[in-house]
């Protein structure tokens, strides 16, 4: 019997992957988790039915939401992800020698637990001494921390249930306070394809609290419409005009140089939301 699983995408469209194993089905205190072994990307994280990170194209999001800001960043020694719980960004974090410490801030622990076991290209990282994994909400650690990244990655769900409150004014002012001085931060800001309204508005929302807002475009095939944005909100550095020549070569299979400055010109629609 052939299995598929269905990701609505919106109420009108579907996307669909044929499923060759499930491997795990959990139901944790916040999310319904699957781990799926699927044809065509391989083993994917499902949350809520959403597909999350899959071992075929995980390398675009995860390269693209830590490499722009640590390479935007003079000298990025403290880093903290929020959500992000396959550890995809913190395995690219610490790709950057001048990493001294990266803190994962993940509200499930059933997440870390099943991806250190079924998606371990992905988790890799989490062993490392340099990363520190943190259980909790996002939303009450940034509060509690001030002054005290380099970087921050939101690396969350989309912006319902647990997530929603990683999206927004009051979130980005929180976010600034726990930035040191010279601080950037970086959020996956969904589809303007489908949700132009959700791009339109977390833009203006970090527009209001940082100096410099960017908003650039990477292509993530299991991702709806499989073009999707991300927000980067900074203190004093622009990644659109980062100083690239002193930066060390690291394998990447995504992000290189010259796309760091090609991702932030934007087709006009895109453009045209946050003028
Ligand atoms: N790359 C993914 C995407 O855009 O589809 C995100 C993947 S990552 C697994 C998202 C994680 O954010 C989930 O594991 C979820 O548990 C976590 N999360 C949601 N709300 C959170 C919160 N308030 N604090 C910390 N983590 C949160």
């Amino acid at each position: 019997m052939e299995m598929w699983l269905k990701e609505e995408q919106i109420e009108s469209a579907a996307m669909t992957y044929k499923v060759k194993e499930t491997l795990v089905r959990r139901k944790t205190d916040f999310q319904d988790l699957a781990i799926l072994d699927t044809e065509a990307f391989g083993r994917m994280l499902v949350l809520d039915g959403i597909v999350q990170t899959t071992i075929n194209d995980e390398y675009v999001y995860h390269e693209m939401i830590s490499h722009i800001p640590l390479f935007t960043h003079p000298n990025p020694k403290k880093v903290l992800v929020v959500g992000g719980g396959d550890g995809g960004a913190i395995r690219e974090v610490l790709k950057h020698p001048s990493v001294e410490k990266a803190v994962l801030c993940e509200i499930d622990g059933v997440v870390v637990e099943e991806c250190k076991k079924h998606l371990p290209e992905i988790s890799c990282a989490l062993e490392d001494p340099r990363c520190e994994v943190f259980i909790g909400d996002g939303i009450k650690y940034v509060h509690e921390h001030k002054n005290e990244f380099d970087v921050i990655i939101v690396d969350s769900t989309d912006p319902f249930g647990a997530a929603e409150g990683l999206f927004g004014g009051s979130f980005y002012k929180e976010i600034y306070e726990c930035l040191t001085e010279e601080g950037i931060f970086i959020a996956q800001t969904e589809t303007p394809f489908y949700l132009p309204e959700v791009v339109k508005s977390v833009f203006s929302d970090a527009k209001a609290v940082f100096p410099v807002t960017k908003l650039f475009m990477a292509a993530i095939p299991t991702y709806p419409s499989g073009y999707w944005s991300f927000t980067v909100g900074s203190k004093k550095h622009d990644p659109e005009n980062a100083d690239l020549s002193k930066t060390i070569d690291i394998s990447t299979k995504y992000y290189t140089k010259k796309l760091h400055k090609a991702c932030f010109s934007l087709p006009k629609y895109v453009e045209d939301l946050i003028k």
